[in-house]
């Protein structure tokens, strides 16, 4: 069985990840370097754009105990954020460069996962499909997935 997901920000690397733990070959795909976003910059995956802050760690609260839940399913971005934390008092905050490069890391070196560096621009239909590409999807697919869902998108 082989999976595709579409985009390698923050959600699409932790699905391909866990995917691949569980034995399942993934196809990733990312649109950048070819393409970027008005807000993305860099070529590398699970990029933050904007706070480098993961919020609070205080497992009662929503934030908190998100990422300890992710952390007892062995998630990799949180495998990351707790390699790159800089101190941000009761909240995790990470080094957004550090953070996105060893998550960039981990999934080029999984041999389960290919990357494919291209833009998709029509939903697939056929196969298994996790579309991950976040608040600012480019056009083509978001106008897809608008139509889809039967009227316009806003965030
Ligand atoms: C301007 C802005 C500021 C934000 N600030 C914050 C903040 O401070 N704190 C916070 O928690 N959240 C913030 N967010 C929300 C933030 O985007 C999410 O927290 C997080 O990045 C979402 O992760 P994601 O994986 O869903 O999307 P992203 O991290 O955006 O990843 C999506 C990926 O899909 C790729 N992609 C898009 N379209 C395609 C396509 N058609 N084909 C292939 N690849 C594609 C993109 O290049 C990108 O790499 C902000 C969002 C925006 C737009």
């Amino acid at each position: 069985m082989k999976i595709r997901v579409i985009g390698a920000g923050l959600a699409g690397c932790e699905a391909a990840w866990q995917a691949a733990r569980a034995g399942v070959e993934v196809e990733l795909w990312e649109m950048k370097p070819q393409k970027y976003s008005p807000a993305h910059h860099s070529p590398g995956f699970a990029e933050l754009i904007c706070s480098n802050s993961l919020k609070a760690e205080r497992v009662d609260s929503a934030a908190g105990l998100l990422k300890e839940e992710m952390r007892r399913l062995d998630s990799l971005l949180m495998q990351c954020a707790d390699l790159c934390r800089v101190p941000a008092g009761g909240a995790l905050a990470v080094d957004r460069h550090a953070f996105s490069a060893a998550v960039t890391k981990a999934i080029r070196g999984n041999p389960l996962i290919q990357i494919c560096n291209e833009e998709v621009t029509e939903l697939p239909t056929d196969g298994i499909h996790v579309v991950a590409t976040g608040p600012l999807t480019s056009d083509a697919l978001a106008g897809q997935i608008a139509a889809l869902c039967g009227g316009c998108l806003s965030f």
